[in-house]
């Protein structure tokens, strides 16, 4: 089956040509020009890829950004965003928001279709692989419950563990307070927004020198970087 993408930008030529272009190169597309239909069709079906206007009549891309990786069926959708020429805050927060890659307007639609393969190869290969590497120095293996510091076992409580696992399913995004307490609790959160600090002052602690990979977000929450 061929795989879909979701266009949503409010400039009906842009998405007339990237649909033309993304259908030669064998995919299938949706296009929409405003949020609004976008989320009707997102409860229906689940694209392989989101390419995403940040500057819509309707909604702020960013938002929709960071909506999508709030939600659990919607997190593992990879986006591109496609963004405005010189709009250097808007790519950095669409990255840190979780965008997979971003395109800066104008473009070749040759390039957006080389990165939107890009995108879902890298996914694919990240699907593959077991055990999960930060930075050469911490490895996660999800199903033995382990965690090496340079090699060396640690012993970490089943939430810090959980903390560890969530950051890294998406290396260099940002998650919220929020986010890593629905993650953990689910509906059943009645703990604050400072537990989450206190399990990951913890679970710093006990990375030792590999604690510097998780980074403070200030006002937003915490991310993992290499
Ligand atoms: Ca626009």
């Amino acid at each position: 089956m061929n795989r879909l993408i979701a266009i949503l930008e409010d400039e009906l030529d842009i998405v007339e040509l990237v649909s033309l272009h993304l259908k030669r190169a064998g995919f299938g597309v949706e296009g929409f020009q405003e949020a609004e239909s976008f989320f009707k069709f997102l409860k229906k079906r689940i694209p392989d890829l989101i390419i995403l206007d940040l500057m819509l009549p309707d909604a702020d891309g960013l938002d929709i950004c960071k909506y999508l990786r709030r939600k659990d069926e919607y997190l593992s959708i990879p986006v591109i965003i496609l963004t405005a020429k010189g709009d250097e805050t808007d790519k950095i927060l669409g990255l840190e928001l979780g965008a997979d890659d971003y395109v800066t307007k104008p473009f070749s639609p040759r390039e957006l279709v080389a990165r939107v393969k890009a995108v879902l190869r890298r996914r694919e290969q990240q699907k593959g692989s077991r055990v999960i590497e930060i930075g050469g120095i911490i490895k996660i293996d999800p199903e033995k419950y382990e965690v090496t510091v340079e090699g060396k076992k640690i012993e970490l409580t089943t939430t810090e563990f959980k903390i560890l696992q969530l950051l890294s399913s998406r290396k260099g995004w940002v998650f919220t307070r929020e986010r890593i307490l629905d993650y953990l609790w689910g509906e059943e959160k009645a703990v604050l927004d400072r537990t989450v600090d206190v399990h990951i002052r913890n679970l710093r602690e006990k990375l030792g020198i590999a604690k510097g990979l998780i980074k403070n977000v200030r006002g937003i929450g915490y991310k993992l970087e290499e």
